[in-house]
């Protein structure tokens, strides 16, 4: 592609999960400070930057076909624009990329995503500072009624299953007022949701000087944004304090919802995977947090499959789905990664009983959970418009529901941006469609 004189245009194309979109904008926030233009088209695009996701093997592989995908672009005067891999990818692989991904212009693991400004204009051939500025790259980004802020980075864990602590590092919290100034940038563009995410978040200011809590952090924002509905996902068991039951139900406009990873309910397995609790445990946290906030929505996620599970663990397993008091179960089938250690235990499932218990046990989840997203029918509830879909029906989310992973609430009426309250009239499996 011959330049114009514009700002060069990059287009950042994120894999995975909701973590990662935040990091992709980050750096597209960087790329428009120094004068980039960013487009959501990657055939309109100089340079495209990946974002991966390699936390399983299925995820690198997705990530590979889209850089293969990618790659097939080639403009009318035969040049192609470089790509730029991103993210986990580089950050789990090293420099075994290199040489087997020739595909790629540069890498930038997560460490140096800062560094993507610089890292563009190496590629494109270009200098900093750009001449034109990014007012409307940035302008053009603005508008998401609904955000996703990242308040730390790592984990300290070290499920024996995953590789994020060896992609991401080690757990480190963000500064209040870095997370405090990126909420505002976005509700001052028209965020009137925003969505606190981490691998750990109830681990949220453990690691300061003077520890702090995710608890204060969710006051301390409900307060200062008291026209924004604020929800937590990924708090992990432990983190489940009863201040931060207490700060939820104190405040209107943080939403009372609960995502809370358990992964397996048997001891044996728990402990082999490196994490506490047990079902009665569990099942006591659930209880302690509804005596608190009964109509609070709780989701978990759990692996099937893990190694060493027995047809009796598993059917604990799905026992505890049946009667768990739960209005949301995302299902995972354990995937061997390499260099966990759990790949190297003993007693490995196989793939194919992996899958079914994986299948069997979603199936259970959603007899459960549609059921209950039904229960809701005649209810009242405040909606947040959040658009229009391609046939111009408009939708919403209820305090009930997260985004990307629960349903949304079909509406007749309503601007996108606005609180609207409606009756639930009926359900179709996740989905609520209102009066
Ligand atoms: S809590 Fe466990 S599963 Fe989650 S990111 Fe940390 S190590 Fe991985």
């Amino acid at each position: 592609m011959i330049r114009d004189s514009g700002s060069p245009r990059v287009c950042f194309v994120t894999l995975g999960c909701a973590k990662n979109e935040v990091d992709s904008d980050r750096m597209a926030q960087r790329a428009a400070e120094a004068g980039f233009l960013i487009v959501d088209e990657p055939r309109e695009a100089e340079a495209i930057v990946v974002n991966t996701c390699s936390f399983i093997e299925a995820a690198t592989e997705e990530s590979l076909e889209m850089i293969f995908d990618l790659a097939e672009i080639e403009f009318s005067d035969g040049k192609r624009p470089p790509l730029v891999v991103a993210g986990c990818m580089p950050a789990r692989y090293g420099d075994e990329l290199e040489s087997e991904l020739p595909e790629a212009a540069a890498f930038v693991p997560c460490s140096k995503e800062d560094d993507i400004a610089e890292l563009l204009a190496e590629v494109l051939g270009l200098e900093l500072p750009l001449a034109e500025l990014a007012a409307d790259a940035a302008d053009e980004r603005s508008g998401a009624v609904s955000a996703y802020v990242k308040i730390s980075d790592g984990c300290d864990r070290f499920c024996s299953y995953c590789t994020i602590p060896f992609i991401r590092g080690r757990y480190r919290s963000f500064p209040y007022d870095q997370i405090e100034r990126e909420t505002k940038r976005l509700v001052d563009s028209g965020a009137r949701e925003i969505v606190l995410i981490a691998q750990d978040t109830g681990r949220w200011g453990s690691d300061f000087d003077e520890p702090s809590s995710l608890s204060w952090l969710l006051a301390s924002l409900a307060e200062r944004f008291a026209d924004t509905w604020f929800r937590v996902m990924y708090v992990q068991p432990e983190g489940v304090t009863d201040e931060l039951i207490d700060t939820i139900a104190a405040h209107d406009n943080i939403c009372s919802y609960l995502d809370v990873p358990i992964q397996h309910v048997k001891h044996d397995i728990l402990r082999a995977m490196n994490r506490t609790g047990s079902r009665e445990e569990f099942e006591e946290l659930v209880s302690r947090i509804r005596r608190r906030i009964p109509a609070v929505t709780l989701r978990t996620t759990l692996i099937a499959g893990f190694p060493g599970e027995t047809e009796d663990d598993f059917e604990d397993l799905c026992d505890f789905v049946e009667g768990a008091d739960l209005d949301y179960v995302g299902v995972f089938a354990y995937s061997r990664e390499e260099g966990t250690r759990a790949a190297a235990l003993e007693n490995q499932i196989d793939d194919e009983v992996k899958l079914e218990r994986a299948q069997t046990l979603r199936d259970i989840a959603d007899t459960v959970c549609t059921a209950r997203v039904a229960e809701r029918i005649g209810q009242t509830a405040s909606v947040l418009v959040l658009g229009r879909e391609e046939d111009g029906q408009l939708y919403g989310r209820a305090a009930c529901q997260a985004p990307d992973v629960d349903g949304v609430v079909y509406l007749s009426e309503g601007e996108p941006g606005q609180f609207v309250t409606v009756t639930i009239a009926d359900t179709l499996l996740y989905e609520m469609e209102a009066e």
